[in-house]
Parts: structure tokens; C-alpha cells; sequence
């Protein structure tokens, strides 16, 4: 990356980096707990669910996109190998090995919140930092992830409301 966008950064650029890494370790298991599960789902409204995980598993699939070119900016380098996921991962996976539409419905919400407080938690530290670039990076993913949350919530309560 060049001097000027360097000294801007205000941080440890390493540290930035390594928190950077460890969302894009989230963002792939992310991506693929949504992709698979939308292979999976049975149950009540079936359709609509299976579409809102396979949006929100290409929504994610853009975050890793956008952490890794940020990483390659600040001169690192993007975790190399899948096996590196789960180790760096701060949110961890939830294999969705009960695959009816609350079940997948629950798991990526608790998925979602998990994000939401480690995206709040980034930004807070990058704010101190006062590194603009990657602040408004952490905050586009994040409202993406508010989004992904509400959109999930609200099926979850459709579903519910069947029964009534
Ligand atoms: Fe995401
Ligand atoms: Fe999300
Ligand atoms: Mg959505």
C-alpha cells in the first residue's frame, strides 16, 4: 500500500490485519452455513427460506471479498487455506444437522448477533484508530448484517404465526 494510505491508518496495521483476518475466517464459515443449509431446509414456507439463505450466503461471500481486498491493501495477506477458518474464527460454525426452517432459522440468527458484536467491537477499535477506510468497510458489512438478522427474525415469527 502506498506511504500516504499507510500513515492514515493510525493502528498497528499487523493487529488491524489479524482482526480483519479473523472476520473473513466468519465471513466464510458464514457463507457456507447459509449455502448449505439452503440445500437442506424442509419445512413451512420452505421457498422464502430457502431464498433468504441463499441471498444472505452470497451477501457473505461478498464480505470475504471485500475483507480480503482490504487485507491485500494493507499489505497482508488473506488467510490462505480453509483449514485456517475454524482456528481464527470468532464465531465459530454451527453445523445445521437439523434442518427444519426454525432450526436453520435460529442457528444463523444467533450466527448474525454473534457478527453484529464482533463488527461493533471492530469498530470501536478502529474508531480510536481513526482509520476511515476500513471504518466504513466494518459499517457497510455491518448494516448488511443488521439486515440479515431482521430478515430472519421476521420469518421466524411468519412461521410461528402459522400455528395460530
Ligand atoms: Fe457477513
Ligand atoms: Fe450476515
Ligand atoms: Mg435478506
Amino acid at each position: 500500500m502506498g506511504t500516504a494510505g499507510k500513515k492514515i491508518v493510525g493502528m498497528d496495521i499487523k493487529k488491524l490485519v489479524s482482526m480483519l483476518n479473523k472476520a473473513l475466517a466468519d465471513e466464510w464459515l458464514d457463507y457456507y452455513q447459509y449455502w448449505v443449509g439452503s440445500m437442506i431446509v424442509k419445512g413451512p414456507m420452505r421457498p422464502n427460506v430457502e431464498a433468504e439463505l441463499r441471498e444472505h450466503a452470497e451477501e457473505e461471500f461478498k464480505h470475504a471479498g471485500m475483507l480480503a481486498e482490504r487485507i491485500v491493501q494493507l499489505g497482508g495477506t488473506p488467510l490462505l487455506s480453509p483449514y485456517d477458518w475454524k482456528a481464527n474464527s470468532g464465531c465459530g460454525y454451527d453445523s445445521p444437522k437439523d434442518p427444519h426452517v426454525l432450526a436453520l432459522l435460529k442457528q444463523n440468527i444467533k450466527g448474525e448477533r454473534c457478527a453484529i458484536g464482533y463488527y461493533h467491537k471492530m469498530l470501536e477499535t478502529v474508531k480510536l484508530g481513526n482509520d476511515p477506510i476500513t471504518f466504513n468497510l466494518i459499517r457497510k458489512i455491518m448494516e448488511d448484517e443488521v439486515k440479515h438478522e431482521q430478515d430472519l427474525e421476521n420469518l421466524q415469527e411468519d412461521i410461528e404465526l402459522i400455528k395460530r
